[in-house]
C-alpha cells in the first residue's frame, strides 16, 4: 500500500480526483447519465432503503463526485458503492446505456485499495 506522502503527492495533481489507482471508474461510462431517474424503480436497494444514495442515479452521483475531487474514498462512499447488489436490472432501465454495474466494479476496487480488508486471521 503507497504511503500517505506518496498520496498527497499524488492527489495533488491527480486528473481523476480521488481516485488515486488504476482502473478507476470510467468517466466514458459515468457521464452518460442524464440524471433522468427512470433506473429508480428498477433498483432493489432503492425500493428497500428509499434513499437516492442507494439508488442508481445516487450511486453513479456520487462515483461522478470522488471524481471530481468533492468527496473522499470515505465510508459514506463505501455504504452504497458495497451496497448494490450489482444485479445490473438498473442497466435494463436505463436509456442512456450507463454501466452501472462495471461502475460498482470499479469504484469497489478503489475503496479497496483504499481500505483493505483485513479478514478474521491475520498469517
Ligand atoms: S443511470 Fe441511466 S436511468 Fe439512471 S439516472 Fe442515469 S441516465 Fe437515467
Ligand atoms: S446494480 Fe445496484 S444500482 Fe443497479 S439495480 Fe442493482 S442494486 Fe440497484
Amino acid at each position: 500500500m503507497a504511503k500517505l506522502a506518496e498520496l498527497v503527492v499524488k492527489k495533488a495533481d491527480n486528473p481523476k480526483g480521488n481516485y488515486l489507482w488504476e482502473d478507476a471508474p470510467d468517466e466514458d461510462k459515468f457521464s452518460a447519465c442524464v440524471h433522468c431517474g427512470m433506473c429508480l424503480e428498477a433498483c432493489p436497494t432503492y425500493q428497500e432503503l428509499g434513499h437516492e444514495h442507494q439508488s442508481p442515479r445516487g450511486r453513479v452521483h456520487s462515483i461522478v463526485a470522488v471524481a471530481k475531487g468533492e468527496i473522499e474514498l470515505n465510508e459514506a462512499f463505501a455504504d452504497p458503492v458495497f451496497t448494490c447488489l450489482d444485479c445490473r436490472a438498473c442497466e435494463t432501465a436505463c436509456p442512456a446505456g450507463v454501466q452501472v454495474g462495471a461502475l460498482i466494479e470499479e469504484a469497489r476496487g478503489q475503496v479497496r485499495q483504499a481500505v483493505p480488508l483485513t479478514g478474521f486471521l491475520h498469517c
